[in-house]
């Protein structure tokens, strides 16, 4: 859509901006399938900060003379996640990045720089960007074998650990694995590097928490498992996903020795710029602080207590109709047999993985929208298994042969009289 500039014709933008807000809320209205809150209409109270021209180049700890940044807000939203993951004030650096991303790419970068002969381990059900990040870094990397629920296999990163003995190891732990809501044992993974004979000056954990991170610390029956106090190097969420900010952001927070007192090639880096970006966002940072003020913790147990309520809902309907399907124990990714047809996964904007889709119940994510789809879901399911005369896939190797409701192991767990009483 070419801008139309021979003369200004505000009618014209105006008209095309309506059409367009009408298309986003109904997009909204059916936006199923990927890690984005949508509950954004608060955020229409910081509208007067869109006539300045933010920037929060460089170091969010140091004052520069160009006066347009939001760094104290920034700074504050730092010390609230901070305190969340369990680390001194005077003890952290971190920064608000451009997402889950850009905090990764910090993270690794910490660890390579800090271990410059380690090998990256990271479960085969990582984000996409880890492998990017690896191919950026030239580093060389192992991929560690899953779970069924998603979770990194320990007992193969004990094999591969083994076999490289000789090298460090930079681990990437996934705070809810972008697929299946999965969390990594991050005990688990520290008590193997350790029983393989690693002391903690030779590995270095970065957690990916841009899903989780902020769903797992308000479950009131968790004990935290994700915590400074435990010996990671960094830990990064995206803002946009489950805190729900109108536009891409993350926060990023590592130990403050690793920024100080690095080797040489990373003061080369903390004297031009500790951070990955040159130019960033002055107006996110605001955001971030705005809706952790206006939510505070209390608000944000409301939200996980709900998604996961809601998410359990869908799960039981999508079992109750007979549909494969599976849920983790502290997940808001509802995982379930993959629709044939491409109309119906664009309508609702499912994601999709060879036999599974999901569905990431987010804080917008209402009953009623989760009615309206299982509506759907089961009625065309009619039409395209032919009211049971086609057979949906098996989905044993993908959920487990206990979430495969398919011919041969559906039947396992339903004994035939059951079915024609
Ligand atoms: C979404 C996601 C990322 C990337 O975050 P962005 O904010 O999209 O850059 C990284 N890791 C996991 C596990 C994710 O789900």
């Amino acid at each position: 859509m070419e801008p139309n500039d021979e003369e200004p014709n505000y009618d014209y933008v105006t008209k095309i901006m309506t059409e367009f807000q009408q298309h986003l809320i109904e997009r909204a209205n059916h936006h199923l399938g990927y890690p984005g809150n949508h509950d954004c209409s608060r955020y229409m109270a910081l509208s007067p900060l869109l006539q300045f021209n933010l920037n929060n180049a460089g170091d969010a700890f140091k004052e520069s003379d160009h006066g347009l940044h939001s760094k104290k807000f920034e700074r504050g939203v730092l010390d609230w996640f901070a305190q969340l993951w369990e680390i001194e004030r005077d003890e952290y650096w971190g920064y608000v990045t451009s997402g889950g991303t850009e905090g990764n790419l910090h993270g690794l970068l910490l660890g390579r720089e800090l271990l410059p002969n380690g090998i990256l381990y990271t479960s085969k059900e990582s984000h996409y960007s880890i492998f990017q990040i690896a191919k950026m870094y030239r580093m060389d990397c192992e991929i560690i074998a899953t779970l069924a629920s998603g979770e990194m296999d320990c007992s193969d990163l004990r094999d591969k650990l083994l076999i490289n003995k000789n090298r460090s190891a930079i681990i990437n732990v996934i705070v809810g694995t972008s697929f299946k809501g999965a969390l990594d044992d991050v005990d688990l993974v520290i008590q193997t590097v350790e029983d393989c004979g690693f002391s903690e000056n030779r590995f270095y954990i970065h957690c990916d928490a841009a899903i989780s991170g902020l769903i797992v610390p308000f479950l009131s029956q968790v004990p935290k498992k994700y915590t400074f106090k435990k010996p990671i190097g960094s830990l990064s969420i995206s803002g946009h996903k489950f805190l729900g900010c109108p536009m891409p952001c993350g926060v990023q927070i590592t130990r403050k020795r690793y920024i100080g007192t690095l080797s040489k090639s990373i003061e080369y880096i903390a004297t031009l710029d500790t951070t990955i970006s040159g130019s960033r966002n002055g107006h996110s940072p605001i955001f971030l602080w705005y809706v952790l003020n206006i939510k505070g913790h209390k608000g944000l147990q409301q939200d996980v207590e709900k998604c996961i309520k809601n998410a359990r809902y869908l799960k039981y309907c999508l079992e109750e109709a007979g549909i494969s399907s599976m849920l983790n124990e502290m997940s808001i990714c509802v995982v379930f047999e993959r629709p044939p047809d491409q109309d119906f996964i664009h309508h609702w904007q499912l994601q999709y993985f060879k036999n599974m889709a999901h569905v990431v119940v987010m804080p917008h994510v209402t009953v009623e929208m989760l009615d309206n789809f299982l509506h759907d879901f089961i009625w065309k399911r009619k039409i395209w298994y032919r009211c049971g005369k086609l057979q949906p896939p098996c989905l044993a190797e993908d959920i487990g042969v206990s979430n495969c409701v398919c011919l041969v192991h559906g039947k396992k767990k339903e004994p035939l009289y059951h079915i024609n009483a």
